[in-house]
């Protein structure tokens, strides 16, 4: 590292120490005389090293002996680079032996300030700076910094550092090495350019992505956000959950200091559970619940389309009690999962399915009118007896009622229709059972 260096010393001809003093400063005067082999030292240099001012010699070979061995190669070829003009100044760190033994760093810096006819040099003067400071320094630092990596790189997760400047370039000015495994991608990638990650970002997630970052610098609130990733390499979606708070800088960008942690197998739980508590164990069917809200949903979407239709449908499978008393209780669960069945068949993606009890169940026929339910309803039938569940060699036969009433715009809530529905049904089982009402 050849630095330019300034200090012109031609003025200071014997660079006598009490001219060239610079008092206390960590920093010294040498002047060369490379014919004859003499160096003089100023008083300040030597004090560096802890000499006092007639302790240290003027010979050159003798001041090489204070390198410290293993830079004396080095310093000498630097030197040697500058006798030869191949570089502007002579300038190196490296170690000096101190009066105690002892080494110091230091920096040298020098100039040729003379050279005969031919180029070859005559004289050459410098500063020694004591710098053992920042070297110090500068080693804590790397230690610190060094603790930092080893200690973010053994969270399961990715610390980062993120700069995002007031032109809207982006990049992790600092990633754990937990990146590799949160985006797939290497710090030295992100930190060229954070687009690399935003493009592993699932699709459905990457507005909200960059609005909750938006909001986040605008506001200069915590950002946290739950989003999805699509690794390469086949590995597939993962779930993210990052958490962030951001700063703003002197030159308009904004730094976020986080922490990014995978929740895929969390999320991969929640679903499982969401989906149990709306699932019925036995038939695999949507339960009460889910499709109380599928009905809620249905309504809203009549209330703001009043040209829409929605029938409803109930089904109540006749004399069950029976059926279980006859052949066990067994037995009529294996019917219920056979009408199940049945049900899933007939209905397309726009409807739903759902057991809302025992033995019934619950049809919301999307965009259909009591005409088109009904002839569900007798498809339903239908198919219920031409395919008995077999016991042994014997068929169960298994009728069911059913009671249909339109959704309508001015319903206070699903209650009107599904009570209407029920009403429907009740009249099924009084006219005998094994039929279909629609709701008057
Ligand atoms: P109706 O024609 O009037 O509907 O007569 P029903 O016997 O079907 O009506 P009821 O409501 O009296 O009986 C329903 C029976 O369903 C009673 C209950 O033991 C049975 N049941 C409820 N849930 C289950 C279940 O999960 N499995 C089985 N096997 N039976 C059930
Ligand atoms: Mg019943
Ligand atoms: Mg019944």
């Amino acid at each position: 590292m050849a630095t330019e260096y300034t200090l012109d010393l031609t003025d200071f001809p014997h660079a006598a120490s009490t001219v060239l003093a610079v008092t206390n400063s960590g920093t010294g005067v040498w002047d060369r005389d490379i014919v004859s082999g003499r160096i003089s030292y100023s008083v300040e240099w030597k004090a560096i090293l802890g000499f006092d001012a007639h302790e240290i010699g003027d010979c050159i070979e003798e001041s090489y002996t204070r390198v410290h061995p293993d830079d004396l190669t080095r310093v000498q070829a630097t030197i040697a680079a500058h006798f030869e003009d191949r570089t502007p100044a002579y300038a190196i760190e490296h170690r000096l032996r101190c009066k105690d033994g002892s080494y110091k760093w230091v920096l040298s810096r020098g100039k040729v300030i003379s050279r005969d006819a031919d180029g070859k040099p005559l004289r050459m003067t410098g500063v020694t700076t004591d710098i053992s400071g920042t070297v110090a320094l500068s080693e804590k630092l790397r230690q610190s910094a060094e603790l930092l990596t080893a200690l973010t790189n053994e969270v399961p997760g990715l610390v980062y550092q993120y700069r995002q400047d007031a032109d809207g370039s982006a990049r992790f000015t600092y990633a754990s090495a937990g990146i590799d495994n949160i985006f797939g991608i290497s710090p030295a990638d992100a930190a060229h350019d954070a687009a690399l990650a935003e493009a592993l970002i699932h699709p459905d997630d990457i507005d909200a992505y960059r609005g909750s970052l938006a909001i986040s610098a605008a506001t200069l609130g915590r950002w946290h956000l739950e989003f999805r990733v699509l690794l390469p390499g086949g590995l597939g979606e993962r779930w993210r959950e990052g958490e962030a708070r951001p700063r703003r800088l002197a030159d308009g960008s904004t730094v976020w200091h986080g922490f990014i942690s995978d929740i895929t197998a969390h999320k991969q739980l929640e679903h499982r559970l969401h989906d149990a508590a709306a699932t019925d164990f036995l038939t695999g069917l949507p339960n009460r619940r889910q499709i109380m809200t599928r009905m809620e949903q249905e309504l809203g979407r009549i209330q703001r389309d009043p040209a829409a239709l929605t029938a409803v449908m109930m089904f109540d499978l006749d004399f069950f009690k029976t059926i279980n008393d006859r052949h066990g209780h067994a037995m009529g669960d294996e019917v219920l999962k056979h009408f199940s069945a049945i049900l899933q068949l007939e209905v397309r993606k726009v409807d739903s399915v759902g057991r809302i009890g025992g033995e019934e169940f619950a049809i919301i026929l999307s965009g259909a009118d009591v005409e088109d339910a009904a002839r569900f309803a007798e498809r339903v039938r239908a198919r219920l007896a031409d395919k008995p569940l077999k016991c042994g060699l014997a068929n169960i036969a298994v009728t069911v009622s059913i009671g249909i009433a339109a959704m309508l715009a001015d319903d206070e809530s699903i209650n009107s229709s599904l009570s209407r529905a029920d009403a429907a049904l009740y009249e099924a089982k009084l006219a005998g059972r094994d039929r279909v009402k629609i709701a008057a």
